[in-house]
C-alpha cells in the first residue's frame, strides 16, 4: 500500500517528467513481453511492438470489446494466464445475449485501492467523512465491492447501501448518523437526493458528492448545487469495467477533464482515420494498455471513448497529464448531413434555466428521413413549458446550421423538444442509469 503524502496521495503524482518517460517506458516493455510469454493470445500478436520507438505500440493491432467477448470465458480462455481459477468474474455491459465478461484476480481487486484512493484524496474525501456507497452490486456488477473495500482502507466511516437501498432508508440513516458524502453512480446518487428531498431534508447535510462510472453534466452539477447545496461534486475516478480505472480529478478539474494514471495504464488518444497518434489537444479514440491486469492482459484496448490530451498543467500541481473526455464514441447520433454529440445537446439544456439535467436524445426515421427528439426532464408547471420547449429549441439550432438547412431542405424532419416530469426518462432496471441515447436505425 502506498504511503500518503500530503498534499497529494503518492509520490508518483508530483514526479518529474524524466521518472515518468523511464518508468513507463520501463512497464510498458515489461507488460508486453509478459502478455507474449504467458497469454496464448498474444504470442504473435505482440511482433511488431518497437521498444524504444516515440509511439511503440503503434503497429500493434487494436483490442476491441468484441475481440474479449470471444477470447474470455464462457466462450474461451485465450486471453487468460495460467490454468488456476481463483477470480471474480464480472459482467459489463453486455445486456443482450451472453454476459459480456471481465475477470479479476483477488490481487488486481485489491490493487484497485490505488486509484481509488488516489482519487477519491484528489476530489477532497477525508478519514473524518461519513460516506454512503450506492454503487451497483449484485448481477456480477463490480463498482460497489471495490469502493467498499477502497473506502475500508482509505479510513473512513462507510454506509454500504448499494444501489438497492430505498431513499427513505438512506434519508433515516443520513439524518442519524449524519452522512455528509455520497458516492455513486451518478444518476443514481442525483436520483436518491431527489427522492430524499420528496421526504423532507430536514436534519440532512450532504456535503459532498463524488460519482463514477457515468457522466454528470453541467446542468446537473448546477442542480446538486444551488437545490441540494453540495459543495463538492467531482468524479474520482473514470474507468471501465473492462480496463482499469484511467484517470481522476482533482478539485481543479472541470467537468470532463482528468488526471491521467500513468503508472497503471498506457493511455493513447489515436486518429483512427489518419491512423496516427493525436497531436495534443486533437480529438481521437481513446486505447488503453493496462499493466495492472495481469490474468488477462490488455494491450491496446478500445476503451470507446474520444478524448484529447490537453497540453496545459494543472493548477493543482500534479504532474499525471491532462486529458478531456469527449463522450462516448457512439454518443453521437447522424442526422441527415449533421452529427449531434450528446454533449452538445446537454451544453444547451444547461444554458436554458428551468430544465434539469437527465437528457435523451432519440434518432428516429420516418419515411426515409431523420428526425432529432430531444427528451429533458423538468420541475417547470404545464403552462411554462412550451416557452421552454422553445428555448431549448432555439438554443439547439443557434449552433447547428447543417441540420437547419436539412430541415429548410425538407432532407430531415424538424428538431422536436419533449419535456417531461421528473424521473419520467427511461433507466436502465438494474443499474438506474439513465438511457441516454436510442439510435432507431
Ligand atoms: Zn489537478
Amino acid at each position: 500500500m502506498t504511503a500518503r503524502r500530503e498534499p497529494f496521495f503518492d509520490a508518483w503524482e508530483s514526479a518529474s517528467e524524466a521518472t515518468r518517460r523511464r518508468v513507463i517506458r520501463k512497464r510498458l516493455s515489461e507488460y508486453v513481453g509478459y502478455a507474449r510469454r504467458r497469454a496464448p493470445f498474444y504470442r504473435d500478436r505482440l511482433s511488431r511492438f518497437k521498444c524504444g520507438s516515440e509511439q511503440p505500440l503503434a503497429e500493434v493491432p487494436v483490442l476491441r470489446p468484441d475481440d474479449c467477448r470471444l477470447l474470455l470465458p464462457p466462450k474461451s480462455r485465450r486471453l487468460v494466464v495460467g490454468r488456476e481459477a481463483g477470480w471474480t468474474v464480472f459482467q459489463s455491459g453486455g445486456t443482450t445475449g451472453f454476459p459480456k465478461t471481465a475477470l479479476f484476480s483477488h490481487s488486481e481487486m485489491e490493487a484497485l485501492y490505488l486509484p481509488n484512493a488516489r482519487g477519491y484524496h484528489a476530489v477532497g474525501l477525508s478519514k473524518s467523512d461519513r460516506v454512503a456507497n450506492l454503487f451497483a452490486v449484485g448481477q456480477l456488477y463490480m463498482g460497489f465491492l471495490h469502493v467498499h473495500r477502497a473506502l475500508e482502507a482509505f479510513g473512513c466511516t462507510n454506509f454500504p447501501f448499494s444501489n438497492h437501498t430505498p431513499a427513505e432508508f438512506v434519508r433515516s440513516c443520513a439524518r442519524l448518523f449524519h452522512i455528509n458524502c455520497i458516492t455513486g453512480v451518478a444518476s443514481v446518487a442525483l436520483n436518491c437526493l431527489r427522492e430524499m428531498e420528496k421526504l423532507g431534508m430536514r436534519g440532512v447535510r450532504i456535503e459532498k458528492l463524488y460519482y463514477s462510472a457515468e457522466h454528470l453534466y453541467d446542468a446537473d452539477k448546477a442542480e446538486l448545487r444551488e437545490r441540494f447545496g453540495v459543495r463538492q461534486v467531482a468524479t474520482h475516478g473514470y474507468g471501465t469495467v473492462d480496463t482499469w480505472y484511467l484517470g481522476y480529478q482533482c478539485a481543479a478539474c472541470p467537468t470532463g477533464v482528468f488526471h491521467a494514471h500513468d503508472d497503471q495504464v498506457f493511455l493513447e488518444v489515436w486518429d483512427e482515420e489518419a491512423r496516427r497518434p493525436c497531436a495534443a489537444g486533437q480529438a481521437g479514440m481513446l486505447y488503453a494498455t493496462v499493466w495492472s491486469r495481469r490474468l488477462t492482459p490488455l494491450v491496446r484496448y478500445r476503451v470507446g471513448d474520444r478524448a484529447r490530451w490537453l497540453v496545459d498543467r494543472c493548477p493543482c500541481g500534479r504532474t499525471t497529464p491532462l486529458f478531456e473526455l469527449l463522450g462516448r464514441g457512439d454518443d453521437i447520433l447522424r442526422i441527415g448531413f449533421d452529427s449531434i454529440d450528446y454533449g452538445y445537446v446537454q451544453g444547451c439544456v444547461s444554458r436554458v434555466p428551468g430544465l434539469l439535467g437527465s437528457v435523451q436524445m432519440q434518432k428516429q426515421r420516418e419515411a426515409g428521413r431523420d428526425r432529432l427528439v430531444v427528451r429533458v426532464e423538468t420541475l417547470a408547471r404545464s403552462k411554462v413549458r412550451p416557452a421552454l420547449a422553445a428555448a431549448l429549441e432555439r438554443e439547439i439550432l443557434s449552433r447547428r446550421p447543417t441540420l437547419c438547412r436539412g430541415t429548410a431542405q425538407k432532407t430531415v424532419w424538424p428538431l422536436r423538444v419533449e419535456l417531461l416530469d421528473e424521473g419520467r426518462l427511461p433507466r436502465n432496471p438494474r443499474t438506474g442509469k439513465l438511457i441516454r441515447v436510442i439510435d432507431d436505425r
